[in-house]
């Protein structure tokens, strides 16, 4: 299988989850063997190829560093181009984060879906895990373990009445993803919302870019996407995250409790556990080699 990239430039425009302001998104089509880079456009700054080092803060959001700048929230544009096997692209950013729209990563996947992806010159190169590796912090914990394809289960508790226990499990695709997963919204309490603002944080935080919850209730009028929406989107941060690797992955995540912190600390742990991973390419005649849109695996379970 072949490195994949976009077919032609993608622009969006949207608000900042954080600032609140007006934000564009420009993804650009980029060389084999590129991965994925950022820039600022409103700054001076060089494209910096992400990896799980350049995240310098997980508070409400996955933070990276770009030259002297930042940029947040990167982590559903992340999901959605791990999650519909874009290897290679140049994302240029015009203020401090990614635009959230509706709190999901669908805006990103139906820009991508309708631009159309390319296949390149290049091999696709896998990271496959040969052994366990474990993470455990603050009663949570995350580990991976060997598979032939890449799959994701995950556990919440909360003691909130409309979130409650869930737990979830999909084989990844971009089919799965993109039905699955991709639609899935990002969550908050509406007094946790409201001390935000006053912290003059979460200024585009609203019913139009995240599920919002008060006491035991949604407030969002249209309701839940799925009844346990809340696991899905932790299920997309955790993919957005992990993808700082910068290769598909071979292997099934389990985690319980997991987010942004412990994300990034576990791909960082990944890439330091050498001899527990190899770099591969695979025949072509492959089953996981299979990441075509077609493709239509089982749902979540
Ligand atoms: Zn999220």
């Amino acid at each position: 299988m072949k490195q994949r990239t976009l077919k032609s430039v993608i622009e969006m425009e949207g608000i900042g989850l954080h600032t609140g302001e007006k934000m564009s998104v420009k993804v650009h089509p980029a060389y084999p063997d590129t991965g994925i880079c950022f820039r600022r456009s409103d700054v001076e700054c060089e494209y910096t190829r992400i990896s799980p080092y350049t995240v310098t803060s997980t508070q409400l959001a996955t933070t990276i560093q770009c030259g002297n700048q930042t940029i947040s929230t990167i982590e559903h544009l992340m999901a959605a181009l791990y999650g519909l096997g874009v290897d290679n692209a140049k994302v240029e950013v015009s203020g401090p984060e990614v635009p959230v729209f509706d709190g999901s990563a669908i805006a990103f996947v139906d820009a991508i879906v309708k631009t159309g992806i390319a296949e390149q010159a290049k091999a696709r190169k896998f990271i496959k895990f040969k052994k366990r590796i474990r993470l455990e912090k603050d009663g949570k914990w995350i580990e991976i373990i060997p598979s032939r394809f890449f799959k994701v289960t995950f556990d919440i508790d909360f003691e909130n009445e409309s979130i409650g226990q869930q737990k979830a499990y999909l084989q990844v695709t971009p089919d799965s993803f993109v039905k699955e997963l991709s639609p899935a919204r990002t969550f908050g309490f509406r007094q946790e919302v409201e001390q935000l603002w006053q912290m003059g944080l979460a200024k585009g935080g609203s019913l139009d870019t995240a599920v919002v919850i008060d006491g035991d209730d949604v407030m969002n009028p249209e309701g839940l996407r799925f009844r346990d929406e809340f696991v899905r989107h932790k299920m997309l941060d955790l993919i957005g995250d992990i993808s700082l690797l910068g290769y598909p992955i071979f292997g099934h995540i389990r985690a319980y409790k997991s987010g942004h912190n412990l994300n990034n600390l576990f791909a960082r742990t990944l890439i330091e556990s050498a001899n527990y991973y190899s770099i591969v390419e695979l025949p072509d005649n492959d089953p996981a080699q299979n990441y075509n849109l077609e493709l239509n695996p089982q749902g979540i379970t």
